[in-house]
């Protein structure tokens, strides 16, 4: 078992963490460098509550980042991984359960025939860039600053300076001629995406990019430069990847795709479709997919790919979700935290907007309006973020310790988990702007 919490241990497991693992995580931003602190050890979480081992519970919207659309520990997923465990944790033939993950997929997403399982984020969107390449015949590939897709060495480009495309190395490790095949583009911009079409439309093979951008804020984007990019792939034969790693199944069956009632030649999943286990997955039509080995000439494989704890894991999420009508719930538990956080927002010493889409939330900090490219978010939030966050996190709400980073709704979340968030924000924006003197206090204009 796995002990009694008890006062002092987080902090003794957490020293012990940065011993033998680096930073203490096994993923960056769970190491709190953004925030300062040290991270709290969870020793358990229940519904839409996490428990430290010191026994301090949070009431958390962080989600895993995502997947637990349902809150922690759902009974229905619980029993369900426990039934499929007891199967057998790992066959590396077809099962049942990966066969009905696809079928519910393909029925549920715009445009969507065929998918194959991965088992991360980030698996996915390598193997869908693979396919878009090996089915073009084409190299280049365009994202955006501000768009996250998982830590595929040629996707780790931020924006260059000035009008370049050709973006610049954000890891070391990563050969700069990885990078030659990547251009960068700012969102919002539709001229910029003709423009890099124009010049070099037929060597593109593929543009990916969130349909919601919800990994540096929630950039949420005007439906016509999405559709700007719809029509240019088209144009130019390039393949569009929605990657739906957290939009899928989070905003309704069919993701981005069917809230902009857009059909991206490929789209990727992970996250909700693991209901909190480590799956991926991506699709699209017959006629793309068919490339694939060992139909087709593109390699893509893995072990465990479509391990049938994993999918009866997503298959009971997905299937509760349609069950329940959970997207409505979400979408007015979501509206109801809109409204409640934009009062207390109104009321804040420092600009703050709220940015909501269903069940995923963000406060731009230092923003009157919601900026839509990742070069509008204020430079000063960060430096605001800081103080709300553990301002929230000592009174027992966890939110991420980032502030690029969005807030999710689930399931199991009240309207007085709502309300208690609202409160202790409003609380904490007190304390917090009271006793420290913000320059951009002083000229606050309204
Ligand atoms: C989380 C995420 C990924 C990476 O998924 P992992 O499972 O962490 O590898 C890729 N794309 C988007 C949009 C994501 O949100």
């Amino acid at each position: 078992m796995n002990g009694v919490p008890e006062s002092g241990q987080s902090e003794q497991w957490f020293a012990r963490a940065l011993k033998s693992l680096p930073g203490g995580v096994s993923s960056p931003v769970r190491a709190f460098r953004s925030v300062g602190g040290t991270p709290r050890v969870i020793h358990s979480a229940k519904g839409a509550e996490v428990i430290d081992e010191d026994g301090n519970k949070y009431l958390d919207f962080v989600g895993s980042w995502g997947p637990l659309i349902l809150g922690h520990a759902h009974p229905v997923l619980i029993q369900a991984v426990r039934d499929a465990a007891q199967r057998g944790t790992s066959f590396g033939a077809p099962s049942r359960p990966e066969i009905e993950l696809a079928e519910t997929i393909v029925a549920s997403y715009p445009g969507m025939e065929q998918v194959r399982f991965v088992s991360s984020g980030t698996e996915a969107v390598m193997s869908a860039v693979r396919l878009a390449r090996g089915t073009t015949g084409r190299d280049l590939v365009v994202k955006f600053s501000g768009c996250y897709h998982g830590h595929v060495d040629y996707l780790l480009v931020a924006a260059g300076s000035g009008l370049a495309t050709f973006g610049t190395l954000s890891s070391d490790g990563v050969p700069e001629a990885f990078v030659e095949l990547t251009r960068v583009l700012c969102l919002d911009d539709d001229e910029a995406i003709e423009m890099l079409f124009t010049k070099e439309g037929d060597k593109i093979a593929a543009v990916i990019i969130e349909p919601v951008p919800a990994n540096n804020g929630l950039l949420l984007q005007r439906p016509k430069f999405l559709a700007t990019l719809r029509e240019q792939c088209t144009k130019y034969g390039a393949l569009l990847i929605f990657d739906e790693v957290i939009s899928g199944f989070r905003l309704g069956a069919g993701g981005g795709a069917e809230h902009y009632g857009l059909k991206p030649d490929l789209a990727t999943f992970g996250k909700v479709i693991g209901g909190g286990m480590p799956v991926g997955a991506f699709g699209g039509s017959r006629e793309i997919m068919k490339n694939l080995a060992p139909e087709g000439g593109v390699y893509q494989a893995g072990t465990l790919s479509g391990n049938p704890v994993a999918m009866k894991a997503g298959l009971a999420t997905l299937q509760y979700l349609k069950e329940q009508h959970a997207w409505r719930t979400l979408e007015e538990l979501g509206r109801y935290a809109e409204e409640r956080l934009c009062k207390v927002l109104e009321k804040s010493p420092v600009q703050a907007r709220l940015v909501r889409i269903g069940s995923i939330f963000w406060i731009a900090w230092g923003s009157k309006i919601p900026p839509r490219t990742a070069e509008n978010i204020n430079e000063n939030a960060e430096l605001h973020y800081r103080k709300v966050f553990h301002g929230l996190l000592k009174r027992g709400i966890a939110l991420a310790p980032s502030v690029y980073e969005v807030s999710f709704l689930s399931l199991a979340h009240t309207k007085n988990d709502v309300d208690r968030l609202a409160e202790s924000l409003a609380d904490v924006l007190e304390e917090i702007f009271s006793e420290t003197n913000f320059p951009e206090n002083a000229d606050r204009t309204q």
